[in-house]
């Protein structure tokens, strides 16, 4: 899979050279370019932004400089254009595990005000994408999020990939239960005994317990889609008031 991120801050994506995504880019699973816009702007200040049309605070990133970006790199094919803005569909792994089958994304990180609208309108493929509700400067923290995310569902991209069935968010869409590890007492805390009792059925019920008990008490949202629940779960979600 391939990733073509455009910025006016390419420096930002440094960090994607390390750890399993460094690895991934070094094995060729993954391949992630980063493009200066500005390689595309024209004239002696090579400007990227323009005054709002009606008036206003602030600047607009110019639809002419993108177009002419994202026609560069867009490759034909299974290919998607993610712009992050905070007024797009929310980022989460049900559109990350779409974005995964793609053969390439293309991420155009705004700045200023965002990029001119006749973008996200005149192109094909377009997921406009939220990190959240709040406003961030740029588009950069976004596309590392989208990047990390969705390189991570790459086939040997994980050691394990069995890591990647028992997650938040995964599958069922439960968030992940309590994880613990040596040393067996601190500051007074114990792990939970059932965790060393070597039982793998009690640990698995326990497991699933605390997953069903945590998603209700921190994201109650997320249990509107859950189905094929058994008695007990029945019984821990009416526990937690459900
Ligand atoms: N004026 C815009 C608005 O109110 O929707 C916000 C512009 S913001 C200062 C500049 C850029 O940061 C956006 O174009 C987008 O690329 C990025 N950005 C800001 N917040 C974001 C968020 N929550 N999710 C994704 N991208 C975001």
């Amino acid at each position: 899979m391939c990733f073509d991120v455009i910025s006016i801050f390419p420096q930002y994506f440094q960090p994607l050279d390390l750890s399993l995504l460094g690895k991934a880019q070094e094995s060729g699973r993954v391949q992630i370019n980063v493009h200066d816009l500005r390689n595309w702007a024209e004239g002696t200040h090579r400007s990227v932004d323009d005054s709002p049309a009606g008036g206003g605070a602030g600047m607009v990133m110019r639809a002419d400089v993108w177009g002419r970006a994202i026609d560069t790199v867009r490759k034909p094919g299974r290919s998607v254009l993610a712009i992050p803005t905070p007024s797009g569909q929310l980022l989460n792994q049900r559109l990350v595990e779409r974005l995964a089958q793609s053969e390439q994304v293309v991420v155009a990180c705004g700045r200023y005000e965002g990029i001119d609208a006749r973008v996200a309108e005149y192109y094909d493929n377009v997921v406009e994408f939220s990190l959240g509700d709040y406003v961030l400067n740029g588009g950069e923290v976004a596309a590392l999020a989208l990047i990390e995310a969705t390189a991570r569902l790459q086939e040997g991209f994980m050691g394990n990939a069995q890591s990647l069935m028992e997650e938040s968010h995964s599958e069922e869409g439960l968030l992940e239960y309590p994880a613990y590890t040596a040393p067996q007492q601190w500051r007074g805390h114990e792990i939970p005994a059932v965790l060393k009792s070597g039982d793998h059925k009690a640990i698995a019920r326990w497991r699933r317990d605390q997953s069903l008990r945590r998603t209700a008490r921190r994201r109650p949202d997320l249990l509107a889609s859950l189905q094929g629940l058994d008695s007990r779960d029945r019984q821990i979600l009416a526990e937690e008031g459900w």
